[in-house]
């Protein structure tokens, strides 16, 4: 396997010499926040395309904000960092990068500095949409945090303590996958993504007022879909018609849009991947590898 190398505290260094102190307040108490940012190959001649890093930056910011930690870096910075980084590692492949904010030394939960960075790239192969999974998923019957205790807006490594107990659960119960509901019983997200339905024919999402992550991928998919001509509704979602659904997906970076295909082992619509779920999946593909030029200001070439 070729060597690893990261971006860790200002240097690029090989991820074994990227160490923090186990007595930091992000090694004991979570205190972090993150981006997952996707990068594609595109063309065949090498290049590589970041997909929608503004909007990653300013997630990340917000998230800061919102734990009271100070962001660090100018975001024009942070691009060119993530731009060496990927060159370091001389990836011309498909790209998922970890980028983290956290607090080192060896202070307290409710410290709010020194604020530290690394940023981590790894190759990773996009869906294969000749064969996409199709993934059976559960309501949990663990409840999605919410703005009043852990809000789910911030993408911190602590709110995914939530997401384990929902996905260990539907695990040992033989699903793929859990799909949270929220505290007022409405359909929030998944563990690690959104979740979209085809119902009646219209493309439904929770708002972003439903405690769920305000993801990227959820709004690229609202303006491909309109793109397309497609109706889009954010709107509350009862539990009962994701079993009356004709499709559902889930979709993020990591996810790209992922079909489930029963829910509770009842199968949506034919139980398997349905026609508006892999036309847009395939816009997707095609976006993010610059196959698409109305949307080419969401990509920033690496080389
Ligand atoms: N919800 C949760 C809980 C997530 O962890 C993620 C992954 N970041 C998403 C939604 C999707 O967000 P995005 O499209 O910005 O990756």
């Amino acid at each position: 396997m070729r060597g690893r190398n990261i971006w860790f505290k200002g240097s690029i260094v090989p991820v074994e010499q990227a160490n923090i102190s186990v007595l930091s307040p992000t090694a004991q108490f979570g205190l972090n926040v993150f981006e997952g940012i996707r990068c594609y190959a595109s063309g065949g001649n090498g290049q590589v395309f970041a997909f929608r890093i503004k909007e990653h930056f300013t997630r990340l910011l917000d998230s800061c904000k919102l734990m009271g930690m100070s962001f660090p870096y100018k975001t024009s910075d942070m691009r060119d960092y993530l731009i060496q980084t990927i060159r370091a590692n001389d990836y011309h492949e498909d790209v998922s990068v970890r980028l983290t904010l956290f607090i080192d030394d060896e202070g307290s939960w409710s410290s709010e500095g020194p604020v530290e960075m690394f940023i981590a790239p790894l190759t990773k192969p996009r869906i294969n949409v000749e064969a996409p999974p199709a993934l059976s998923a559960c309501i949990s019957t663990w409840e999605r945090i919410n703005d009043n205790c852990f809000p789910p807006r911030v993408k911190a490594g602590a709110n995914y303590i939530n997401s384990r107990y929902a996905h260990l659960e539907a695990k040992r119960n033989g699903y793929d996958c859990p799909i949270f509901l929220g505290r007022n019983g409405k359909v929030t997200e998944g563990a690690g993504a959104c979740l979209f339905m085809v119902r009646r024919g219209v493309l439904t999402t929770p708002g972003i007022t439903s405690s769920i992550l305000e993801s990227i991928t959820r709004s690229t998919v609202i303006t491909l879909a309109s793109g397309l001509g497609l109706q889009v509704l954010e709107r509350e979602i009862d539990r009962t018609e994701l079993y009356l659904a004709e499709e559902l997906f889930l979709c993020g970076t990591a996810a790209e849009l992922t079909p489930i295909t029963s829910v509770d082992r009842v199968p949506v619509g034919c139980g398997r991947p349905g026609p508006v779920t892999m036309s847009l999946l395939r816009r997707y593909l095609d976006v993010v590898s610059n196959q698409v030029a109305c949307y080419s200001e969401w990509l920033v070439p690496i080389y």
